[in-house]
Formats: C-alpha cells, sequence, structure tokens
C-alpha cells in the first residue's frame, strides 16, 4: 500500500498499534538532485530500499551523469524500484519545481551543492515536498557558510505541514547524532566535545579532494573558529594543530577548523560549552594548497582573462580528479568520531564514539571511496525516516533535534557501524 501525504490511519506494528501517518508515507517516490560522488551512494543505497523507495528519479546538472547512474544501478541491484534520469540546473527554483511536478515525489534528497540549498527549499515549499540535506547554505560569493538562512524558512515549512531535515551527511549529520546518543543514554550534561575525523587513505593523485573541490578548498582555506567555555574564537586557517591516535588509521595531525555542526549544535544543545571540529591533512595536501592559494588559484573573486570573466577556484576544480573518480585507487581507512566529556550523577565521565571505514570496501560495495560513502549513507537513512514517518516533524530541524536511536540503529545496519568506549 503506497500512502502519500494525507492524513490516513494504518496499522502501524505487530502488536496492532495504530499511527497517523500525517507528512510523509511509509513508502514513496524520492527526487535525488546532484549525481556526483556522494549522490551516488545514496542513490544506490534508496535503491537497495524498495520497499521505503518505491521509485528513484536521479537529476543532475549534466544529465549524462544521471543516466549513468541509472545504468549502473540496473546493472548491480537486483529489485531495484522504477528509475528515471532528469535534467535540471537546481540554481533556479522554478526548474525544480517543474521537476517536482512532473514526478510528484515524497521528497528531495539534496546531492547537490550547498549553493543549491535555498533554491531547492523554495521549490520544495512551493510544491509541498520534504527536503533532506548534507550541507549548510552557502553563497558562491561569500564562503561563509551559515543555517540561517535555512533555519528562517521553518515556519514555511510548518505551514506546509512538510519537513526539512538539514545536514544529513557525516560531519555534519552522523556526528551530531553521536552527540545526540550520548546526551541521551550516559550524561546528565555534556561540557565539551571535540569532533576528529581522519582521513588516512591514498587515491595516488597528486592532489585532489575527497568531496567537491570547490566547496573543499573554500572550508580548508577559511579562517578557524571554535567555541571555548562559551565564547567564540578564531584562529588564521590550519594554524592550531596536535596529533591525534585514530582507532585503525593511527597517530595523524589534526587542524582545528571551523565547521557547520558547530552552529547548530551550539544552538541545540547549549549546555555544551567547549565544541571543536578537528581534521587531518597530509603534508602534501597542504603543501599543494600553500602553493595554490600562494598563487591565487583558490579565489573566488572573478579575474579577468582574455575578454572573460573567470572564477580561479572554478577554474581549479574544472581541473582537479572529480571526486566520484577516486574511488578505483583510493586505498586506506577513515575514522570519524565524537569525544564527548560531561557528567552523569555529578561524575566526569569521557565517551569515544566513532566509525571506521575502508575505502576499497566502499568501492567493492558502491563503486566509491569511503568520504562519498560516509556522506551519502546517511542522507539516505535520514530521509529513510522522514519516508517512514518515524522521524517527520512540520517544518526545519538538523538531525540532533531527532531521537537518534533510529538512526543509530540503521547506521549498524546500512554500512556504517559504530563502536563507543569510555576513556
Ligand atoms: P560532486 O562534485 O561529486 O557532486 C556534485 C553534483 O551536483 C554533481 O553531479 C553536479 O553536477 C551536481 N550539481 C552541481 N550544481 C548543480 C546544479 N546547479 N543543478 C543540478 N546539479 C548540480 O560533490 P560531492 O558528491 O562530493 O558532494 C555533494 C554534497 O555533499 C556537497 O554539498 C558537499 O558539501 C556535501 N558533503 C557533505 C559531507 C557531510 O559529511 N555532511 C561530506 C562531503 C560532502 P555537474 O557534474 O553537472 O556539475
Amino acid at each position: 500500500m503506497e500512502l502519500k501525504g494525507k492524513p490516513n490511519r494504518i496499522p502501524f506494528n505487530e502488536q496492532g498499534f495504530f499511527d497517523i501517518i500525517i507528512g510523509g508515507g511509509i513508502m514513496g517516490t524520492v527526487l535525488i538532485i546532484g549525481t556526483g560522488a556522494a549522490g551516488s551512494v545514496t542513490a544506490q543505497k534508496c535503491c537497495m530500499l524498495p520497499k521505503t523507495f518505491s521509485k528513484v528519479i536521479l537529476a543532475n546538472r549534466t544529465i549524462s551523469k544521471a543516466e549513468k547512474l541509472k545504468k549502473t544501478i540496473a546493472q548491480s541491484i537486483s529489485n531495484y524500484p522504477p528509475l528515471e534520469a532528469a535534467q535540471v540546473d537546481a540554481d533556479n527554483p522554478r526548474l525544480v519545481s517543474q521537476l517536482i511536478r512532473k514526478f510528484q515525489p515524497e521528497m528531495v534528497i539534496n546531492m547537490a551543492l550547498p549553493y543549491q540549498d535555498l533554491s531547492i527549499m523554495e521549490a520544495c515549499i512551493e510544491t509541498g515536498v520534504n527536503y533532506v540535506d548534507t550541507a549548510n547554505y552557502e553563497s558562491p560569493e561569500d564562503p561563509n557558510f551559515s543555517y540561517r538562512r535555512q533555519w528562517e524558512m521553518h515556519d514555511r515549512f510548518k505551514i506546509k505541514g512538510k519537513m526539512a531535515l538539514l545536514g544529513s551527511g557525516f560531519d555534519p549529520g552522523v556526528t551530531n547524532i553521536y552527540i545526540a546518543h550520548a546526551k541521551k543514554n550516559y550524561f546528565d550534561e555534556i561540557d565539551e566535545v571535540d569532533i576528529v575525523d581522519a582521513n588516512g587513505g591514498d587515491h595516488g593523485q597528486h592532489f585532489a579532494t575527497n568531496f567537491n573541490p570547490e566547496i573543499n578548498i573554500r572550508e580548508v582555506t577559511a579562517d578557524g573558529r571554535y567555541y571555548e567555555d562559551g565564547i567564540w574564537k578564531s584562529i588564521p586557517a590550519l594554524s592550531v594543530h596536535k596529533p591525534f591516535d585514530f582507532p585503525a588509521v593511527g597517530v595523524k595531525e589534526m587542524y582545528l577548523m571551523y565547521h557547520e555542526e558547530l552552529e547548530s549544535l551550539t544552538r541545540n544543545l547549549p549546555e555544551i560549552k567547549t565544541l571543536r571540529f578537528w581534521m587531518t591533512f597530509s603534508e602534501k595536501y597542504l603543501t599543494y594548497l600553500r602553493v595554490l592559494e600562494n598563487i591565487g588559484m583558490t579565489k573566488i573573486e572573478p579575474v579577468e582573462f582574455e575578454g572573460n570573466k573567470i572564477v580561479p577556484l572554478k577554474f581549479l576544480k574544472a581541473l582537479l580528479p572529480e571526486p566520484s573518480s577516486l574511488g578505483i585507487s583510493t586505498k586506506g581507512k577513515v575514522c570519524i568520531g565524537c569525544l564527548i566529556k560531561g557528567k552523569k550523577d555529578d561524575k566526569e565521565k569521557t565517551l569515544f564514539v566513532y566509525c571506521v571505514k575502508d575505502h576499497e570496501d566502499c568501492y567493492r560495495e558502491v563503486g566509491s571511496q569511503a568520504i562519498a560513502y560516509t556522506t551519502g549513507v546517511p542522507a539516505m537513512i535520514g530521509a529513510k525516516l522522514v519516508m517512514e514517518n518515524t522521524w517527520f516533524e512540520k517544518g526545519v530541524y538538523n538531525v540532533e533535534q531527532l531521537d537518534p536511536t533510529p538512526f543509530m540503529n540503521d547506521l549498524n545496519k546500512y554500512g556504517l557501524p559504530w563502536t563507543e568506549k569510555f576513556i
């Protein structure tokens, strides 16, 4: 039985209890916009669950990528749901609305770039469908990414009776869920969190980024910002670093930087007084990045070139390997986790929750490296929980505002098993 968008009474569990379906449904059509590295993982994972995602539409600016993915899915996944490939320029909300009207999805998963968040959300409000993404809004002209303009859409989603689920990747996403899980199960109060992210993999290229090069370089070259003792502090980009011994990856130098989950977590869990985000980079990556920065190749202001205006970073992106092409050559492991300090019954405790994923295992399963995998799987899980009504709430929400337990269970089930230990 396919239920969509209107109140229905249906048997909800084996004990015969009933629940009211008001927003999503138990199953429905999903429109995935963006079929790059992470989007292709989300699409494959959705197609493995045809009882939830009863039809999958793959939309991309370059339609050949969506068509190629459609072919891959048809060849590799048995019992996949009906699939369509479509072209869309998601910078234009009118074109996104047209696409939504054509295919009537229950929800849109935005796996394109942060630049498209607002235009896709506008289209979702206009047409009355749910929305899921993995990265907060960023304007092409201003690298200061923020949730502010997405949060401002809360009442408009609520009035439409629809949900926007923000930041359902790994970091942000799973890291926020780890903290919500720790709060729910182990702490009366959380005081301090360090989010630590190590990529111990090697892709064999001189220089490449493991997710969209333009977004990655903007993020890494921005000034660092962190929250300490209830105060925001700024530092020059990559100027604070220290070694950390990551499970399965080993000791790596990690760098303090600003990351978007700091904005939502300080708002949604204000008891946390110190919150920092750390990421590892190899010396080789940093040397290349320094050279590119020094010669102006990472600038986002347009320059005049032979009568045309070009943005150096966009030009650089066109030269660099696409993250979706790195899966075949990447070896090694990633480890991402949260070190959470707080109190239970007035006793101090520190919990480390983390996930280790092997690049080659991910490639064997879905033809992608682990960064795309660790982003694409949580996007599917967030969408699944909204589709099933487990997480459905009217309005705009970050993942840490929902019950972490079903998400933590699904991480174990769909490829991102986690480990936790008190240290
Ligand atoms: P890719 O560059 O591999 O893929 C992006 C895709 O979006 C491409 O297929 C591109 O199509 C498409 N796209 C870009 N602009 C438009 C547009 N205007 N209309 C339609 N499609 C468009 O990037 P990734 O897969 O690495 O990253 C995808 C998203 O995931 C990004 O927002 C990134 O910030 C986020 N991310 C989140 C993480 C997390 O843990 N939360 C971690 C890593 C990434 P085309 O080829 O035609 O340009």
